[in-house]
């Protein structure tokens, strides 16, 4: 608590998750803070989705890959002003609220902290899919930049036995792009190739793409998997979903049909 006549700081920090995309799906509390913020820092793709709320304020721009130096910036900043930083989706799934929070106690900052949730693209992308996630369901990412390849192979086979719907993010990049293939197999390994699967590249923003297809069926969409798709793998529960005589995505029952008769 400030004793009497001491100075509350000024300065707020907001960690702030954008959506996916589309003005749309940022939500009401991450319009608010961004709003409240003198600065806004974040990679150029984010910003340019808030473009129309950041007029008049300082906006900093930071570039893919240096998070560590943009988390520390943005503490720095935020002891003398208000500052969001944004980060797409959820910021606390792959985002920017880990490192922000390690780098706060780190420092030993004492700065007003507040972390703001956003739909995060496994979601977004169900959404657009069906209900291909209704019950538990796991997300891997498939990068290895952080976490070794042998423990996100561990992960994935742990995953798929267990019978759970799997979102993968991260799925491939021009410098890995063997590791969609390579997970895919594993999939196999344990899933019949009949499993339904999705990829959502580009979910509510332009260029939107959906496809969906089964797991045995892979190799036809590789070129397609970049760092703009998830990819989402049913369990053997899932299946395909009707609308009239069309085909429309993917659904995986949560078990009413077990307990009810509709
Ligand atoms: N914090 C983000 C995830 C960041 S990791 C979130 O909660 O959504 C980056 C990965 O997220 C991408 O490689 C991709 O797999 C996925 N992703 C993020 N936004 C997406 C979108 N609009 N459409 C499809 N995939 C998306």
């Amino acid at each position: 608590m400030p004793s009497h006549g001491e100075k509350k700081s000024p300065g707020k920090l907001y960690i702030v998750g954008i959506g996916p995309g589309s003005q749309g799906q940022i939500t009401g509390d991450a319009t608010k803070a961004i709003r409240d913020s003198e600065v806004i820092i974040g990679n150029a793709a984010y910003l340019d989705q808030i473009a129309g709320l950041t007029s008049g304020k300082r906006v900093i721009r930071s570039s893919m890959g240096h998070e560590v130096e943009r988390a520390r910036e943005a503490v720095g900043l935020a002891s003398r002003s208000r500052v969001a930083m944004v980060s797409g989706g959820d910021p606390g799934v792959y985002g920017m609220a880990g490192i922000v929070l390690e780098v706060v106690d780190n420092m030993g900052s004492s700065i007003p902290v507040e972390v703001i949730p956003g739909v995060t693209a496994a979601t977004a992308a169900a959404a657009l899919v069906g209900s291909p996630l209704s019950g538990d369901f796991a997300v891997v990412s498939l990068s290895d930049l952080l976490t070794p390849w042998e423990v996100i192979e561990h992960r994935l086979r742990a995953v798929v036995r267990a019978g759970m719907p799997l979102v993968l993010y991260n799925p491939r990049s021009r410098t890995r792009s063997a590791n969609f293939g390579r997970a895919m197999k594993i999939v196999l390994d344990i899933l019949p190739d009949s499993t339904p699967m999705a990829l959502v590249r580009h979910a509510y923003r332009e260029g939107e793409q959906v496809i969906t297809l089964t797991a045995g069926e892979w190799e036809t969409v590789e070129e397609q998997v970049d760092m703009h798709t998830v990819v989402i793998i049913g369990s053997e529960e899932t299946r395909f979903w009707r609308n009239g005589n069309e085909t429309r995505g993917i659904i995986t029952p949560r078990g009413y049909h077990r307990k009810y008769v509709y």
